[in-house]
């Protein structure tokens, strides 16, 4: 069955796009731990992220450096955070999220914004990148 980010990938489905590659996506969590929780996956689909490919795992990783760079400079935080759960979607990513403190990362504690807001996140975020 196709992920609902190959939907995205496709354009099926709208999201807010921080950077592409020929091989890679990044774009913003619609349910963010943290203002700029960042969502990178590969084009390719696969469930678990240590089934990728090594090249399409290393890949990743480095976009996945690159956006972090980037959304560090774009967003007030102490520091960004990585994690990898994949439990709601069976589609390899990498969460990116600016931390404050430990409950960013728990993934209970939600920040709600309008699309606006998403919006402008997104352009400043894509103002910080060099992909
Ligand atoms: P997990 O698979 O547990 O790593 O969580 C999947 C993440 O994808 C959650 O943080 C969701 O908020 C996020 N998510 C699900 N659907 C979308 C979507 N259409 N656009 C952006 N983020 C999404």
């Amino acid at each position: 069955m196709t992920s609902i980010f190959t939907k995205i990938i496709k354009g099926e489905i709208p999201c807010y796009k921080i950077a592409e590659t020929e091989d890679f996506l990044a774009f913003l969590d619609i349910n963010p731990n943290a203002k700029g929780h960042t969502l990178c996956i590969p084009k390719k689909e696969v469930d678990k992220l240590f089934d990728l490919d090594e090249e399409t795992y290393n890949g990743l990783m480095s976009f996945s450096r690159q956006v972090a760079l980037g959304l560090e400079k774009a967003v007030s935080c102490n520091r960004i955070g990585v994690s990898v759960i994949g439990l709601e979607v069976p589609h390899a990513h990498v969460h990116l999220i600016p931390l404050q403190s430990m409950e960013d990362v728990r993934f209970i504690k939600k920040e709600k914004m309008p699309p606006e807001e998403f919006q402008e996140l997104a352009e400043a975020i894509r103002s910080h990148l060099e992909i």
